[in-house]
């Protein structure tokens, strides 16, 4: 079980005001489990989910951003096998006992892909609702973190252009923010940059980058242990993102 993010709701990482709209519904329970599941491509239900205890949000093990928004999971497909507080199983034998629990919509921002526009986006995430502990969680797909409004993989490759590339901060966020316009007041400062090389050793499961003297050196030890967990066939850029998806 690994507890990869911290707990409460998502906040810009500039203004700290909350980026999540909590509920999109809480009383659809109806649509959750039966409108959605038609069409879609369902991928093998996951065997075990990661949990992140004080806020129970899970990550799905199969599904990425790109995959997740492509493949709209149904309530079947994205749902735990267990609950994350109870630890019991979804189904058994005489019903179930995780039942879906409206979607959530969340920011997320940062390109879609090596080489892409940088976009400010949205994803549905799906919840759950414990009959037996009566827990509500919420399924994530890779690439999504609590409390970053980026998705991990935009904070991967900004790590690796300003940590590894040496590239400035202005630069950096030219590629990798939706919100380029705000660098116009202050061209050689990102914020966000200084706080994800912090917090990278939690963000990517990164012990040893803490041990790193300044913050620019810990974005360039993550930077590079992120390369090196990525496909050693892709260019640097592109392992490095795989990098940040293969925690
Ligand atoms: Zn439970």
């Amino acid at each position: 079980m690994e507890a990869a993010v911290a707990s409460g709701s998502d906040v810009d990482p500039d203004t700290g005001r909350p980026t999540d709209t909590p509920l999109l519904a809480t009383n659809q329970k109806k649509n959750d489990e039966h409108s959605l599941a038609a069409p879609l491509v369902v991928p093998v239900a996951p065997a075990s989910h990661r949990v992140t205890e004080a806020v129970l949000t899970l990550i799905h093990p199969a599904l990425d951003v790109k995959s997740w928004t492509e493949i709209e999971p149904d309530v079947e497909a994205a749902r735990p096998s267990h609950c994350p507080r109870c630890g019991r199983a979804a189904h058994r034998d005489d019903g179930l006992r995780l039942h879906g629990h409206g979607l959530r919509e969340r920011c997320i921002w940062g390109p879609p892909e090596v080489g892409a526009e940088s976009m400010r986006g949205t994803i549905l995430l799906r919840r759950y609702r414990c009959i037996e502990c009566r827990a509500v969680c919420t399924v994530a797909p890779r690439g999504i973190a609590t409390r970053f409004l980026y998705a991990t993989t935009a904070i991967a490759s900004a790590l690796l252009m300003w940590g590894v590339w040496l590239w400035t901060a202005a630069k950096c966020r030219l590629k990798v923010s939706p919100d380029r316009v705000r660098g116009v007041s202050e061209p050689e400062r990102w914020r966000s940059l200084q706080r994800w090389a912090r917090r990278s050793s939690d963000l990517f499961g990164l012990p040893e980058v803490n041990s790193g003297a300044s913050v620019r050196g810990r974005a360039r030890r993550a930077g590079h242990i992120l390369v090196g967990r990525g496909p050693p066939d892709l260019d640097q850029h592109r392992r490095a993102v795989e990098g940040a998806l293969a925690r």
